[in-house]
């Protein structure tokens, strides 16, 4: 049974979940090895557990959503806290699930269509809103593996979704970063860097609700930021907006991959508190004010080590001023 604990020592919060042990770990080796049978292929859709959501064209399914087999948290997990002396911990009460992006084993971001893009996002919302429904989860985290370094267990294109009844302490650090920013200058932090960067030389591509840049201070080689102008969230965006974002996604992915080759890499949502709790009551009310939703892309080309562990700064020996220069050959040409 999993559990979420407290760690005293680093002020953090680390899911403790025995059952992913038992999920398959490639050998050490440069490229992930390709399954024998693909359990998220079409036509193995009997080894998966049960369908929570699809999306279907033509009696076909586009996108698929499933329980994780090796879940962190679940459902059916009591909700409860204790302490035991100076720890804390709570029953690994939460959702995680399984996006299936597409049926088509080899495709990527940089080879799926728009539309095929747009029907991953409209997945993502459904998601988001019908989580919300469960007043008790609060946290959101829905992220991409792509690849070996990035972490990948499976080649076929998938995102994960985990909702918790915590926010991470680094999420509740930036959304107080926000709310204090929202307090000193009366505007929303995202909202001036969207303004200030899209006159930078870090820009890559803006429409009127979406903004694509090379964040200044990246952590990662060729990092980029795809920030929403108005919406603090994706829940409730319309579908023409949803279809903008989808655009942004594709152009991003055909520029890296021209530029990088296949890379690894992931990708990461960054959305409010699904629900109002303890540590989120001062600025949930505020969340339209203070917040943008945004999508980050990190590809993996270096790993991790000591120095990242320690600080939690990288070091990054692409500038982005370079890397957004690079990306830009590429959407002046698709334009
Ligand atoms: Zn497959």
């Amino acid at each position: 049974m999993s559990e979420i604990r407290y760690d005293l020592l680093h002020d953090e919060y680390i899911l403790i979940a025995p059952e992913r042990l038992h999920r398959p770990i490639p050998e050490a080796s440069a490229t992930l090895p390709e399954p024998r049978i693909c359990p998220f292929c079409p036509g193995h859709e009997e080894l998966t557990p049960q369908e929570i959501f699809a999306i279907r064209q033509d009696g076909r399914w586009q996108t698929r959503v499933i329980p994780n087999l090796y879940k962190a948290v679940q459902i059916e997990t009591p909700y409860d806290s204790s302490c035991d002396g100076i720890n804390e911990r709570w029953g690994g009460y939460g959702a995680h699930e399984i996006l299936v992006d597409t049926p088509l084993h080899d495709a990527t971001l940089a080879s799926m269509s728009t539309q095929e893009i747009f029907w991953w996002l409209k997945t993502i919302q459904e998601r988001v809103e019908d989580l919300a429904k469960d007043p008790k989860l609060v946290g959101i985290d829905i992220f991409k593996n792509y690849g070996l370094k990035a972490g990948a267990t499976q080649p076929h294109p998938h995102t994960q979704i985990i909702a918790l009844p915590i926010l991470s302490k680094h999420q509740k650090r930036a959304f107080d970063h926000a709310w204090r920013y929202y307090q000193e200058h009366g505007r929303s932090l995202h909202q001036d860097i969207a303004t200030f960067e899209s006159q930078r030389e870090r820009a890559l591509y803006e429409t009127t609700h979406f903004f694509t840049f090379a964040p200044y201070a990246s952590s990662f080689p060729f990092e980029t930021i795809l920030l929403a102008k108005e919406h603090a969230t994706i829940a409730g965006m319309k579908e023409t907006l949803l279809q903008e974002l989808a655009t942004h996604i594709h152009k991003l992915f055909v520029a890296l991959q021209a530029e990088l080759g296949q890379f690894d890499y992931n990708l990461l949502f960054y959305l409010p508190p699904l629900n109002q709790n303890f540590e989120n009551a001062h600025f949930f009310g505020q969340k339209e004010r203070i917040f943008r939703f945004f999508v980050r892309v990190t590809p993996r080309i270096y790993t991790l080590a000591g120095f990242e562990l320690l600080t939690h700064s990288a070091i990054n020996p692409v500038q982005p001023e370079l890397a957004a220069k690079l990306l830009r050959r590429y959407y002046e040409a698709g334009s």
